[in-house]
């Protein structure tokens, strides 16, 4: 189980694995918290915005494998100007959910697919969206609940993602190394590097599903991220990160479900 804050996380962080582990044979369950309806859009925020992005989130769906789709229903919290909590959040903003309740709801879809493994965030929340650290919270209290055996948290090794940002910058001068800079998680914290290139086309649709965050100004991440040159976008792309607590430094998997060999 997948667990992202909005439609097209998934896209960006997990889908290469989503799409690796629905072609093993397992089945591949994608839950949000919200429908990302104060998302940057050519659309205005609102319920006409989520809608759409709930539709996209099937479309992305179907393009990695999944077999159910779930939305826990909560408000997107929104990003304030210059990133932190907004003020003008709508009252049932999933940073403001109780996290034992939400966690609960989350739980009882992990005990129903009997899931052997869910994915949440890092502790910074990535970029650090307040719904992508709530993200981190909820999932990890819903394992506990549940007793779900394994819990990756997704991330990005900032190292290659500040490489491939320098290197994109001489197409796109626009885009902000600096903002990446203390996002996601160090080299030597990742636990699982997970190389999901035989699935960059499959990867590729899923980010081409989430069309309302992608058309429009050069500023927005996934827009810019599909307009990254092929070959970059294979270096940056080419892999998918995971950080497993509790495991001895060093350890380098390469499958959710390997685990350190026993010294
Ligand atoms: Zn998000």
């Amino acid at each position: 189980m997948f667990f992202h804050a909005h439609p097209d996380d998934e896209a960006l962080l997990t889908a290469g694995t989503m799409a690796m582990l629905a072609d093993e044979g397992h089945r591949v369950v994608l839950v949000v918290a919200t429908s990302g309806e104060r998302g940057q859009a050519d659309l205005a925020p609102g319920e006409a915005l989520g809608t759409a992005r709930i539709a996209e989130l099937y479309r992305s769906a179907a393009a990695l494998g999944c077999a159910r789709v779930v939305n826990l229903g909560y408000g997107d919290s929104g990003l304030a100007p210059g990133g932190g909590e907004a003020e003008d959040r709508p009252d049932n903003a999933f940073i403001d959910a109780d996290v034992e309740e939400a966690a609960g709801r989350l739980a009882a879809v992990l005990t129903e697919e009997g899931a052997e493994l869910l994915t949440t965030y890092d502790p910074a929340g990535g970029y650090g969206h307040p719904d992508h650290v709530q993200v981190h919270r909820v999932g990890g209290r819903a394992a506990e609940i549940a007793g779900t055996p394994i819990v990756l948290e997704a991330t990005v090794d900032r190292d290659p993602l500040l490489k491939g940002i320098r290197l994109a910058r001489r197409f796109y001068p626009q885009l902000d190394v600096r903002a990446f800079e203390r996002a996601y998680s160090p080299g030597e914290a990742i636990t699982h590097r997970v190389n999901v290139r035989r699935f960059a086309r499959r990867k590729r649709a899923s980010m081409a599903a989430h069309a309302s965050q992608a058309t429009g100004a050069d500023t927005r991440t996934l827009g810019v991220m599909l307009k990254i040159p092929r070959p970059i976008y294979r270096l940056v792309f080419g892999t998918e990160w995971y950080v497993r607590r509790g495991l001895p430094p060093g350890t380098r998997l390469r499958h959710p479900f390997e685990l350190p060999p026993r010294g």
